[in-house]
């Protein structure tokens, strides 16, 4: 990943990506405090746009405010930084990441006098759970490990440290066989994957976990934008794992999940046990939304 060609974004200067360095005293590295997003570029007719741009920078902003990070940029600055290194990289479609973390200035749980630095970087990557599950669906398994509290982590913030329980609970379930994790909270209700929200289908209608220790995703706000235009009713509520068990679909949403079809929980077909019908036409609709083949929210795509 770190030997290859290219352009990063690195404290408000393009560095080339092999020098693109950082010290190993550096304050993140240690402690995980950083904050990070994962943003998607696509093709439209008009050329490459990143998707729902602004409102992936405004929740960068709001985890560093959780954290208490101050941000040396503004959102201008780094909105600009993102349709550059796009740019810059000659990308049609491209998975972008930016992220501020603290430098290698000191060191200690103090964290004073730190200089929070900022990095964007962006490269191609194609469906994240694999091309195949987006038409056939996934398989998964309720994890052994639970979803952070809300008291111990902050779940609204996409900060670095919180990765670790998403990162021991997918490695869990793709060593036993399984696509992806699915956690449960603190007190046993389905929360979401290792990197994505989950909706249900039942008789028509659909749920999905209200956001309580659960990262507040733009891709299921934007699923929940889609289905109020198809008419379909979304409720958000506390949901057991049974409730999933004997859905007659579900799916996963994440930037870089996109919409993915669950067909497998717990050794458990999900209605016909592959991708169902709303689910299917969601994934449509999204992807026709991204690409810019919609005429709703042209506010949604970024022109690099
Ligand atoms: N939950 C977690 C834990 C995630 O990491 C992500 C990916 N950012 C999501 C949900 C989905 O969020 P979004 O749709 O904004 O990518």
């Amino acid at each position: 990943m770190a030997d290859r060609d290219g352009l990063i974004w690195l404290d408000g200067e393009m560095v080339p990506w092999r020098e693109a360095k950082i010290h190993v005293l550096t304050h993140t590295l240690h402690y995980g405090m950083g904050v990070f997003e994962g943003v998607r570029a696509y093709p439209t007719a008009a050329g490459t746009a990143i998707f729902r741009l602004e409102e992936h920078t405004n929740r960068l902003f709001s985890s560093a405010h959780i954290l208490g990070m101050p941000m040396p940029w503004d959102r201008e600055t780094l909105n600009a930084a993102q349709r550059a290194v796009v740019r810059e990289n000659g990308l049609e479609s491209a998975y972008i990441r930016p992220m501020c973390f603290y430098g290698s200035e000191g060191m200690g749980l103090r964290a004073d006098n730190l200089k929070v630095h900022c990095m964007v970087a962006a490269w191609s990557w194609g469906a994240y759970l694999g091309e195949e599950n987006m038409r056939n669906g996934i398989r998964i398994k309720v994890s052994s490990f639970t979803r952070h509290h809300v008291n111990t982590t902050m779940c609204r913030a996409k900060a670095n440290g919180n990765y670790m329980n998403s990162m021991m609970a997918l490695q869990e379930a793709l060593r036993d066989g399984y696509d992806e994790a699915l956690l449960l909270d603190a007190a046993g209700f389905v929360m979401e994957g290792s990197g994505e929200n989950i909706f249900i289908v039942r008789d028509g209608v659909l749920y999905t976990p209200d956001l309580t220790s659960a990262l507040d995703g733009i891709t299921r706000r934007t699923v929940m934008t889609l289905c109020e235009e198809l008419g379909l009713k979304v409720v958000e509520k506390r949901i057991t794992r049974d409730e999933v068990y004997i859905a007659d679909e579900a799916f996963f949403t994440g930037t870089a999940a996109e919409v993915t079809p669950i067909r497998e929980i717990d050794g458990r077909a999900i209605g016909s046990g592959t991708r169902g019908p709303i689910t299917e036409r969601l994934q449509m609709l999204y992807f026709d939304q991204v690409h810019g083949r919609r005429e709703q929210h042209p506010e949604w795509l970024a022109l690099v």
